[in-house]
């Protein structure tokens, strides 16, 4: 098997578009010994491992991830629907152990941050000089009255990658036809802000073509939503009379649930489901709680120039469970914002103060599995907060000739090769 090692080459293409490559001192950096461990190996933290290890080739990194292999979320929603096998999902760390990270699979249960070290459920201390965790996000349990993590056997999230999706898949083909799925999604800041609505779309997919006499409900705690003009017209034109939608104002947010007769609670009404694929409300991994790089919202708080906790001194924090809006809840976020601590970090130690640059998210949706939709957004990390570049950016049009979907559907694809071999490849 052959992976993708990063070169000084490759990195320049990697890097191209943060602006941060010129201003990287490269021979320095080359020379130094540090201790650099990281807490979570999915697209933030794996990425994160790969660049110190290119940039900062003297340096011991180590990884610390629970899981000995990763099931990546994008294109989870094509599996749910039977569009795609889990396997296409599954990554394996090969490619970073060759490189010359070293793994612990073992879950990180405590972080000293004044004595500088990480423990394992094993017993085992790690000692750093710069710590980055990118744990991802954790469930809060019981926000929804009821929903814990046995009602999630029966009312799967499957908000993260594996067996979850499995299982709401499962349920999906075994449903009767005639039967009602629904969904419920959280308040905002949650992973993925457009990831509901593709997996209606796919969903409202399956039901027409395998169960016509079914429908979907959403029961949504927000009321506005990420690209919505644009699925709305696709919901009006694919599937007209298949996706009812009822937002918070509409009382479309879900308050309990009873696992055992699969009913959804809102303020104004029970809802009986067959399928019920509860996405519930969201935090930072709880190792980020934990290490007291979490403030009251749950989510980290981070300096935007180089994704240092503002709470904790030499933890960085990135992905999913930083506060670092406007940038979106991404796997095409997380893994930029690895580049861009990875090389701050290796500036710090070679003597270099952080520089500003700019960030770039795109997220694809589909609409169908031949269709697809992207939200553009680019910012700037300078001035001392994370804002967008005004002007920059965009949303895929509405009313569009059907090969523009088709051809953003392609692109999609592309990206997902791309994204996945840049980290794990
Ligand atoms: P993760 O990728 O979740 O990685 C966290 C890792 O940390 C995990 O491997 C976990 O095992 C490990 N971990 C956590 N705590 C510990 C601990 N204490 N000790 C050891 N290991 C630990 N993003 C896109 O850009 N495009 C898309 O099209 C897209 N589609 C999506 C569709 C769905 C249905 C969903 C749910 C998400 C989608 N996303 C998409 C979002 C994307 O998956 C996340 O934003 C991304 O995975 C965040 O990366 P991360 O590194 O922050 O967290």
């Amino acid at each position: 098997m052959t992976y993708w090692s990063p070169n000084r080459r490759d990195l320049i293409l990697a890097l191209s578009g943060t602006g941060l490559l010129a201003a990287m001192p490269l021979k320095a950096a080359a020379q130094v010994r540090a201790r650099l461990v990281i807490v979570g190996g999915g697209f933030g933290g794996a990425t994160a491992a790969r660049f110190l290890k290119t940039l900062l080739p003297q340096a011991s990194v180590t990884l610390i991830e629970a899981n000995a292999e990763y099931y990546a979320c994008p294109f989870s929603n094509l599996v749910v629907t039977g569009l795609r096998e889990l396997s296409a999902q599954r990554f394996s760390y090969a490619a970073l152990k060759a490189q010359g990270v070293e793994f612990v699979h073992d879950r990180a249960v405590e972080v000293a941050s004044v004595g500088h070290s990480v423990q394992v459920s094993s017993g085992q201390t790690f000692a750093y000089d710069k710590l980055i965790l990118s744990p991802g996000i954790d469930f809060r349990w019981n926000d929804i009255e009821g929903y814990d993590e046995a009602a999630a056997e029966i009312m799967p999230h499957a908000w993260k990658a594996g067996t979850q999706t499995i299982l709401l898949r499962q349920q999906l083909s075994d449903m009767e036809d005639g039967g009602v799925v629904a969904m419920s999604v959280p308040p905002a800041p949650f992973r993925c802000p457009p990831g509901p609505y593709e997996r209606a779309s796919l969903i409202a997919q399956y039901l027409k073509t395998h169960k016509p006499k079914s429908k979907l409900i959403i029961l949504d705690a927000q009321d506005k939503f990420s690209k919505q003009p644009l699925f709305e017209e696709a919901w009006s034109s694919l599937y007209p009379d298949r996706i009812e939608r009822f937002g918070a104002s509409e009382f479309g947010r879900v308050i309990a649930v009873s696992p055992s007769s699969r009913t959804l609670s809102t303020e104004f009404e029970d809802i009986q489901a067959d399928v019920a694929n509860v996405i519930p409300p969201q935090q930072a991994g709880s190792i980020a709680q934990q290490a007291g790089v979490a403030d009251m919202t749950g989510w980290c708080p981070v300096d935007p120039l180089n994704f240092s906790s503002t709470l904790q001194p030499d933890i960085h924090v990135i992905g999913d469970a930083t506060i670092a809006s406007p940038m979106p809840k991404s796997a095409f976020s997380a893994n930029l914002q690895a580049k861009l601590c990875a090389m701050q970090i290796a500036r710090e130690l070679a003597g270099k103060a952080p520089q500003p640059t700019t960030l770039t998210n795109t997220c694809y949706s589909y609409l169908s599995d031949t269709a697809a939709v992207s939200i553009t957004g680019v910012y700037t990390n300078d001035g001392g907060s994370l804002h967008s570049v005004e002007g920059a950016g965009g949303l895929s049009p509405l009313d569009a000739d059907p090969i523009i979907r088709q051809n953003e559907a392609l692109q999609a694809r592309t990206w997902f090769r791309t994204i996945t071999e840049q980290t794990f490849g």
